[in-house]
């Protein structure tokens, strides 16, 4: 609930528009004239600046990581276009705003995370260790770090809370969250979307470990690809130059952040209950040099200045 509110309390005033709710990154807002979200017809979703960490919010915005979210994601909707449909309506906001709003529909949102898992790390290696299975994706033996899942898979979880983790789930209980129709339809939409993306990430460089998908369905009854799509907040990212299977791979943008929240010098405990202290300046540029360089490689032209 902290994160929530002084998020809110950050949240840019944008003229014809009411904020609506904020969560770790994104502030959203509804039209002057509509009354809540749960009726509001459009969303303005605001990609903020903020960046988080090991659970934190952290104090250091990261310049122009909103801008990078915000256009990553409309250049990945467009090349997803024929596999299913999005909520982006314009791109045409407010000027205060610029680059990191956009019009969206809005959807009813399914109430699972749609994850797909295509090198295994992070929970699901946890996961594999523990069972041999992943959200019940029974996985052969012998495999750990940053071993390749061919195919991918598709690893749900449910939403957590502001400040909790997501819990994994499997896909029993998905179905008895969504029904069985919607279930397979998020699932097939979300391993056909992954496959593609993979592919496209690692002609460009870029291993795309795992992502997140959130879906909605629209006023027609339609399954909408919503949220922000392959950015580096809702992927993990790895150098396919440096990337050693086996070994465990370091995060393409949040690398300088967490060595040196982790290290020495920052002076900080990350299993205590302080907030992270501000960061370096330096530890913010060449963070903010990773999230263009993300933006450059992934859609081969230069960040808009
Ligand atoms: P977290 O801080 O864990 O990311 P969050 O995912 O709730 O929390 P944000 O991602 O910052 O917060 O905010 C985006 C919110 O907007 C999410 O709750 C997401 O489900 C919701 N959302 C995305 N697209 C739409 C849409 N088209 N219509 C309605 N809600 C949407
Ligand atoms: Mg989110």
């Amino acid at each position: 609930a902290a994160a929530v509110a002084s998020a809110a309390a950050n949240a840019p005033a944008v003229p014809g528009w009411k904020h609506a709710y904020s969560g770790k990154v994104r502030d959203l807002y509804i039209r002057e004239g509509e009354s809540d979200l749960a009726s509001a017809a459009e969303v303005l979703m605001v990609a903020s600046d903020r960046i988080s960490a090991y659970d934190w919010v952290l104090s250091s915005e990261i310049p122009d990581k909103g801008r990078v979210l915000t256009g990553l994601s409309v250049w990945w909707f467009d090349q997803l276009r024929d596999l299913v449909g999005n909520h982006v309506v314009s791109v045409d906001v407010p000027e205060e705003v610029a680059g990191r709003g956009l019009i969206c529909r809005r959807l009813d949102m399914f109430e699972v995370e749609c994850v797909a898992r295509g090198y295994l790390t992070g929970s699901g290696l946890a996961d594999y260790r523990r069972t041999g299975a992943v959200c019940g994706n029974a996985l052969p033996d012998g495999l750990g770090e940053g071993s390749r899942l061919e195919p991918a898979i598709f690893t749900p979880a449910t939403k957590a809370a502001v400040g909790d983790h997501d819990e994994n789930i499997d896909f029993a209980c998905t179905v008895e969250i969504l029904g069985q129709e919607d279930a397979e339809a998020l699932r097939d939409l979300t391993l056909r979307v992954y496959e593609r993306a993979r592919e496209l990430a690692g002609e460009r460089g870029i291993v795309l470990a795992d992502t997140k998908f959130e879906f909605g369905r629209d006023a027609d009854g339609r399954i909408v690809l919503a949220d922000e799509v392959l950015t580096p907040d809702s992927s993990r990212f790895w150098d396919a130059a440096t990337f050693v299977p086996g070994e465990a791979a370091e995060s393409f943008d949040k690398q300088f952040v967490r060595d040196w929240l982790t290290s020495p010098e920052s002076g900080w405990d990350k299993s205590g209950s302080v907030p992270p202290p501000e960061l370096p300046a330096e530890v913010v540029e060449r963070t903010r040099a990773r999230y263009l360089e993300a933006f450059e490689r992934i859609t081969g032209t230069p960040f808009p200045g």
